[in-house]
């Protein structure tokens, strides 16, 4: 269901005159990896390595091992450019995996669903083709559509990301409820990000959904992270390695800030975030993330302790008001 333009990605490989290729796909795609390796090493005769880690986004890319494994060209599956510049002298090509699911069925499913006539329409890198043909069928039914434009991650008018709603927020005046085509994960991040109705059109299992109480829950949930935030002494604020994710200078302006409110803090790093590699700082009362806000937001209960993302940091230590932080979102890397 997916084009993984293999044609592209043979001509990429012979104009550079690659020899030595590292693939990454995200999970959802990683049993193509053999076909894709095997295709390549027959029409170009390069060596290929599949990388088995995941890919969460392109904010992910696995220059490090490029480099160790001396590949001379990094190909990133399943999204597009994130970062401008930051492959670190490794060439990288992009290639989103086009999604060729039908996104007019759950479209037409939502239209009953959607709150006044003019509509914030968005969708993620798979769907952006057909979001033309989405536009189209809302204005035949007497819809105002409005996409976001650019955002500082999501490069496209009319891409979300899930840690970048910028364009939503920007054309929210403009609209009276919103209308993402995706996943789940994407629907949430946008219902996290506006306060206008946002309903979800999910092309992968056929569904449509109201968000908004879905937004309540984890609203809820994170005033009640940062209300234990607040009464916490000792704070381990995490950074990633991955290239779109690593904010030294972010976690150090925290550590600053905490240190003056006189509670203790010191700084972790990590690649992959995962609950089992914070288990053994037993002594942290709260963790900080500064990388993916997504992984504070959407699952704190698999981390040993409660876990607040850069900006709910600023709300524990008396920095800005609860409000302060909704009118920015709850969702910002
Ligand atoms: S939501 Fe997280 S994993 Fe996805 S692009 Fe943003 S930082 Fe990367």
């Amino acid at each position: 269901m997916f084009d993984l333009e293999e044609d592209k990605l043979l001509s990429e490989i012979r104009g550079r005159g690659a020899r030595r290729i590292l693939i990454q796909l995200p999970d959802g795609l990683k049993n193509e990896g053999t076909r894709i390796a095997g295709l390549v090493r027959e029409k170009t005769g390069a060596d290929v390595f599949v990388s088995a880690v995941p890919a969460w986004g392109a904010c992910d890319l696995s220059l490090d091992a490029a480099t160790r494994l001396k590949a001379d060209l990094l190909v990133h599956y399943g999204h597009n450019e994130f970062l401008r510049d930051a492959s670190n002298g490794v060439p990288v090509v992009y290639i989103p995996a086009k999604s060729n699911h039908d996104i007019l069925r759950v479209v037409k499913q939502a239209i009953s669903l959607l709150q006044g006539k003019s509509i914030g329409l968005a969708t993620t890198i798979q769907h952006l083709h057909k979001l033309p043909d989405a536009t189209k069928l809302l204005e035949t039914k007497g819809f105002n559509v409005y996409r976001p434009g650019r955002g500082p991650w999501a490069h496209e008018t009319g891409q979300v990301l899930g840690c970048d709603y910028f364009g939503l927020r920007r054309i929210q005046s403009q609209v009276d409820s919103f209308l993402i085509v995706g996943s789940y994960f994407h629907g949430l991040g946008a219902a996290l990000s506006v306060e206008k109705p946002t309903i979800l059109a999910d092309p992968y299992d056929g569904t449509v959904k109201v968000l908004d109480q879905d937004r309540d829950r984890i609203a809820r949930q994170r005033y009640a992270m940062v209300d234990k935030a607040r009464r916490a002494d000792r704070f381990g604020i995490i950074v990633s390695t991955k290239p779109g994710q690593s904010n030294p200078q972010i976690a150090l302006s925290i550590l600053k800030q905490v240190e003056e409110v006189g509670k203790k803090a010191v700084i972790l790093y990590a690649d992959e975030i995962v609950p089992q590699k914070l288990l053994d700082f037993t002594d942290i009362d709260v963790f900080v993330d500064t990388a993916c806000p997504r992984l504070a937001l959407d699952d704190p209960e698999r981390f040993p302790k409660p876990i607040i993302t850069r900006d709910e940091i600023m709300v524990a230590i008396g920095a800005w008001t609860w409000e302060q932080l909704l009118e920015r979102g709850l969702v910002r890397l």
